[in-house]
């Protein structure tokens, strides 16, 4: 009977619990003290020998302290002040939670040459200023690269303040203030780890660096300027975990995948991306690459920047300042024979003449260009002085797209719609209740929004349009109206994704209005 009451205590589910949550808390803490730069070397071993005791106390002591302080500030009642600390305290688990943990607490920043931070900005003296940057340098990054931002800017305002913005699904959003006086440090400890001249701050410098992530490593490539009320830099990061891995994936439907599957299989020919800046061109060109076998076909890519490895493919990157431009590299590698040749982006004759030359002589050319709609890229070829001969017999497929934004799937909620709003939706045989709207959650930095998806609108170059090409058919009066077309085709595929809730009606509205 004694034994059974033994083993009754020991295997307690209450005391199990209590045990799991106990352990939970101090590996949480170790964890948490270990990845802190603000805490010396000697010193780590005692907090981290303290936290794995005595976490669930230490944390009991700084939970009241910070009830009592906020009572003291705020006039609140203490069960008032407990539960929005603790809610606090569990969002904040929640974020750093461990396994999870990514931001400041254990990133590591390393310079083109592989010198840590510290070594090239001197945190390892006993500066605590350049200690305090570092940190808060490793606290941008890991938060940029948390938030899955593409962009961070960094841009000097009045009276010595900075701007600090992330551009996450191609929008622009204020980053959380940073202390003014260690702005300036920032920005010269980023120019460090990015192999810049610190003391040069009017000519504009570009750099590169990395940092090693829990689950992978991610570039960033730094340009500085000086502009009027001091230096600004821009920081494009190039997540290789961003990249998509299929066509549909970047929100092709199963016909246009079919169609740009058959021109991938081709021996030669030339298939035309398009669209205007930021409409996610590049994104879809490595889909397609990724399509691609690099063991039986040799792909040769030009681009400006590298913005993901593909193993097996031989990438170059632009480089105006050593002289290798989109001409010149395309020149040289069609002395290599590839099978298979993508140009980054067309943005000149001798480019543009060459590609399409490459195309009909036993290559496949895929290539991006700077352009409102399918139409329009024809004409902007001919303004770049293509025979209408060359373009007819040269291109085999052109693809339009934009972006939209998705909505965030743990927040979306059913769009109300009015009764003359919803009537017009019954009337084209849409039922409306999948459509959503955004609301905003912690889960998407209260955008509502989370990724984005392509919609494409497709040109077949077949005989027919061959020959409106060759005779010149294709003018800027045609383009105007093909224009419009391509509008409501670019938005009708927008509001396919808003009547499945994945997007909303806002975004396809601005489908229309961009480029
Ligand atoms: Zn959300």
């Amino acid at each position: 009977m004694k034994l059974l009451a033994v083993t009754e205590l020991l295997f307690s589910p209450f005391k199990i619990a209590f045990l799991i949550l106990w352990f939970y808390l101090c590996m949480y803490l170790v964890q948490r003290f270990e990845f802190n730069p603000l805490i010396g070397g000697r010193l780590k071993v005692w907090t981290n020998v303290l936290m794995l005791f005595a976490a669930p106390v230490v944390l009991l002591l700084a939970f009241t302290y910070a009830v009592f302080k906020k009572v003291e500030e705020t006039g609140a009642s203490v069960a008032e002040a407990a539960v929005t600390t603790f809610g606090h305290a569990i969002r904040t688990i929640k974020r750093t939670a461990l396994g999870g943990a990514r931001g400041s607490s254990s990133i590591i920043l390393l310079d083109p040459s592989g010198k840590s931070i510290n070594e090239v900005y001197g945190g390892q003296s006993k500066d605590d200023n350049a200690k305090k940057t570092v940190a808060v340098a490793e606290r941008l990054i890991g938060d940029a690269v948390e938030l899955l931002a593409s962009d961070i800017l960094i841009n000097p305002a009045e009276n010595l303040e900075y701007d600090i913005r992330f551009r996450v699904d191609g929008v622009l959003s204020p980053y959380r203030e940073i202390d003014s006086n260690i702005c300036g440090a920032l920005v010269n400890s980023i120019k460090a780890i990015s192999g810049m001249d610190i003391s040069e701050k009017r000519r504009p410098q570009d750099g590169a660096f990395v940092a090693k992530v829990p689950d992978g490593t991610v570039s960033f490539r730094v340009a500085s300027a000086g502009i009027l009320h001091g230096e600004k830099l821009s920081i494009r990061i190039l997540n290789q975990k961003l990249a998509p891995q299929t066509l549909p994936d970047v929100g092709m439907d199963e016909r246009t995948c079919r169609i740009v599957r058959d021109v991938l299989n081709r021996e030669s020919g030339m298939m035309l991306l398009c669209g205007p800046t930021g409409s996610g061109k590049s994104t879809t060109l490595y889909a397609m690459l990724r399509e691609i076998d690099f063991y039986t076909r040799n792909v040769i890519t030009i681009e400006d920047p590298v913005e993901y490895v593909l193993t097996g493919a031989s990438q170059i990157e632009v480089n105006p300042k050593a002289d290798i431009t989109f001409a010149k590299a395309l020149r040289s590698i069609l002395r290599q024979d590839p099978d298979i040749i993508c140009v980054g982006e067309i943005r000149d004759e001798e480019t543009a003449s060459i590609s399409l030359k490459a195309s009909q002589t036993g290559h496949l050319v895929l290539a991006t260009l700077h352009s409102s709609s399918n139409s329009a890229s024809l004409v902007r070829l001919m303004d770049l002085g293509i025979s209408p001969l060359l373009m007819a017999s040269g291109l085999d497929l052109v693809i339009s797209q934009r972006l939209v934004r998705k909505l965030c799937n743990n927040c979306k909620k059913v769009a109300r719609l009015d009764g003359p709003h919803k009537q017009a939706f019954l009337q084209k045989n849409i039922d409306p209740v999948s459509i959503y709207v955004p609301v905003g959650c912690n889960k998407c930095s209260d955008t509502g929004y989370k990724g984005r998806i392509a919609v494409f609108d497709i040109m077949v170059i077949d005989n027919e349009v061959k020959n409106k090409i060759s005779e010149g058919k294709i003018t800027i009066a045609g383009s105007t109206k093909d224009d419009q077309q391509m509008r409501s085709n670019l938005q009708k595929q927008a509001m396919k994704l808003a009547v499945a809730g994945i997007t909303s009606l806002d975004e396809v509205k601005k489908v229309t209005s961009q480029g």
